[in-house]
């Protein structure tokens, strides 16, 4: 972790003044490089890996796959690109999508415009010169007058705070730095400790690999299945020709794809078109069965009605009834956490060598050198993976040191939880942007095309700037309060204050317990976005600060 109370500012100069620096080589880092370019801005781009990719660079664990259908969740900004590029299955595997993202990069030239394996330290805003003085953990500094922040939602991994947890002598593994090549886990007794997306995902592919696989599991998440199959030939041909109604449909959407709500909701219905619609719903695959009524998220009658359904399919599948209660979650309406997508998750714990441990049973007292003690039992494992996910949201931020006017810096400012305007600024930090921040929709739709969007709009508020000559972008502390309060307020209204999830910051301990997110769809939210541009960038403050310092400074000589 940084150190919060360093006071001293990046010092130093780097070669020239760059018109953007990007953090972070992610799908959203990535586009910004090459929009940025397309722009006629010199841009740099630094990200902390050794690869392009971000999230898929990292999460390299067996079973890792989108789940949001792959001809949506990929890039719509080059038409030759989207036809090009073929993918062979309806969600693509990890690797799959790191290639894609490799091909991106190199089809648009974009490594040319990135440093790898340079990591962000510290950013400081100077106001004389109305620039950020970026530096580096290889001890550079980069002079910028804009920062995107492509640093990631989901980019910091959460090690739990479990005692002896590097105490264990055996193999030590996190879904989301899973190494390569992969650990050979044939033969082995192997632990995992999480049950979110990514445990769910990767649980019954282990299964099959290891000799024995224990689910450590605190809290049981909703998980439908994902009906992944290959594209064919003529699916390939069908989706070239429905891509450009498909891309306007998923724009205006809510989630970013091109599906929509039954009409009614559940209450309206009577019980065949219910049950219709909720099998049409579960039979549509994976995180699209949390919008099969419009009020799902709003009215918990809606809710239980998709929740009761949800319960009586596990039951159908889990074989053992005390397994399957101990997999059924009772603590949060479906869908208030992310609803998780698997292929053949609840069947995993059928087999002979899949054991699963219901930790508010049995909790877990310690992590030894041999493996795992719980209050009743001893397990002893050769392998411990956790799929114990992140520090959402803010977490990729506030391990920078990002100080802004007068010195205040970013994690101080969001002590109480993150407030921004749009999600895309934050009162005293002028010309730092972040993509896909809190505060936006982020991860609650498809993440590539609201990075796309996103983008455009902020390269076209630093064209805006520039036509007016204004070299400082800002927000006022009243703007950014009163959009957080909005979407607090919003956030009340609806279902999911009730679970204790991410997107509340409850997984980490010690975290503001906020709702971090903008409820109201990616289209909403692109709609507002424009209106708010074609009200001259209403609650942004476009000056010229370095005139302003120039004038200043010819008055005191
Ligand atoms: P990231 O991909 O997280 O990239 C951020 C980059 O910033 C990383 O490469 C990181 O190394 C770098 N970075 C961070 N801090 C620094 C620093 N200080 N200095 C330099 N570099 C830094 N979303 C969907 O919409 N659909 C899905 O199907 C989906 N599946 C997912 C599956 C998994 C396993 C996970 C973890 C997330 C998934 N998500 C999904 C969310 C996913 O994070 C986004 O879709 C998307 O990939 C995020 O792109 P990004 O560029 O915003 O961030
Ligand atoms: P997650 O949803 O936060 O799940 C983390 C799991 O670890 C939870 O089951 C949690 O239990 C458990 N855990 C954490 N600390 C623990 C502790 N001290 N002891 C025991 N258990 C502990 O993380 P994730 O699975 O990585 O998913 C995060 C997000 O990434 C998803 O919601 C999704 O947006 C995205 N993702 C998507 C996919 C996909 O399908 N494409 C795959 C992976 C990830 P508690 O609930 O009790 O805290």
């Amino acid at each position: 972790m940084p150190d919060s109370s360093r006071s001293s500012t990046v010092a130093g100069n780097a070669a020239g003044t760059l018109d953007i620096l990007v953090i972070g080589a992610g799908f959203a880092g990535l586009y910004a490089v090459h929009a940025a370019r397309q722009a006629g801005h010199d841009v740099l781009c630094l990200e902390a890996g050794s690869g392009v990719g971000g999230t898929w660079f990292f999460n390299r664990y067996p079973g890792a796959r989108c789940d949001v259908e792959s001809i949506d969740y990929s890039y719509s900004f080059d038409e030759d690109l989207q036809n090009d590029w073929k993918w062979s299955e309806r969600y693509a595997t990890q690797p799959e999508i790191l290639s894609y993202i490799n091909h991106v990069a190199e089809r648009f030239d974009l490594l040319r415009s990135i440093r790898l394996e340079t990591r962000v330290v510290a950013a400081d805003w100077d106001e004389s010169a109305a620039v950020w003085r970026v530096a580096t953990d290889a001890g550079e500094v980069h002079v910028a007058r804009h920062v995107l922040c492509a640093a990631g939602s989901l980019s910091v991994p959460n090690k739990p705070p479990i005692p002896g947890v590097d105490d264990f002598a055996g193999e030590v593994l996190f879904t989301s730095q899973w190494p390569e090549p992969a650990p050979d886990l044939a033969g082995k007794r192997v632990g995992i400790v999480g049950t979110g997306s990514s445990g769910i995902q990767s649980i019954p592919v282990i299964a099959q690999e290891a000799e024995e696989l224990t689910v450590f599991q605190r809290t049981p998440n909703f998980s439908v299945p994902a009906l992944n199959r290959p594209l064919t030939e003529e699916d390939q041909r069908r989706i070239r020709e429905e891509y450009p109604e498909r891309r306007r449909k998923s724009r205006v959407s809510g989630g970013g794809s091109p599906y929509v709500a039954h009409p009614k909701s559940a209450e309206e219905c009577d019980p065949d078109e219910r049950t219709a619609a909720l099998e049409k719903g579960w039979t549509t695959g994976g995180v699209l069965f949390g919008k099969t009524f419009p009020d799902q998220y709003t009215n918990i009658v809606s809710n239980d009605y998709a929740r009761d359904f949800a319960v009586a399919k596990i039951r159908a599948i889990v074989e053992d009834p005390e397994v399957a209660d101990d997999l059924i979650p009772s603590d949060h309406p479906i869908g208030t956490k992310r609803i998780c997508t698997d292929s053949g998750y609840y069947a995993t714990f059928n087999r002979d060598n899949v054991a699963l441990v219901n930790l508010r049973k049995d909790p877990i007292e310690h992590i030894a050198d041999w493996g795992v003690k719980t209050s009743e039992s001893s397990y002893e494992l050769d392998v411990l993976v956790f799929a114990t996910g992140f520090d959402a949201m803010t977490g990729a931020l506030t391990r920078m040191d990002i100080r802004g006017e007068g010195g205040v810096l970013l994690r101080d400012a969001w002590a109480d939880g993150p407030v921004t305007y749009l999600g895309y600024q934050v009162p005293a930090f002028p010309n730092f942007f972040i993509l896909n921040g809190p505060g936006s929709p982020a991860v609650l739709a498809n993440m590539v095309l609201g990075s796309e969007m996103q983008v455009d709009w902020l390269l076209a508020l630093i064209r805006a700037a520039d036509e007016q000559g204004a070299d400082r972008v800002a927000v006022s502390p009243d703007v950014a309060q009163e959009w957080t309060t909005q979407l607090q307020e919003a956030a009340e209204q609806t279902l999911f204050p009730r679970a204790n999830s991410w997107y509340m910051g409850a997984n980490i301990e010690g975290k503001p317990r906020k709702f971090m997110l903008y409820l109201g769809g990616l289209g909403t939210y692109a709609a507002f976005c424009d209106e708010i541009a074609a009200d001259d960038y209403r609650g942004f403050e476009l000056t010229a600060a370095s005139a302003a310092a120039e004038r200043t400074e010819q008055v005191v000589r």
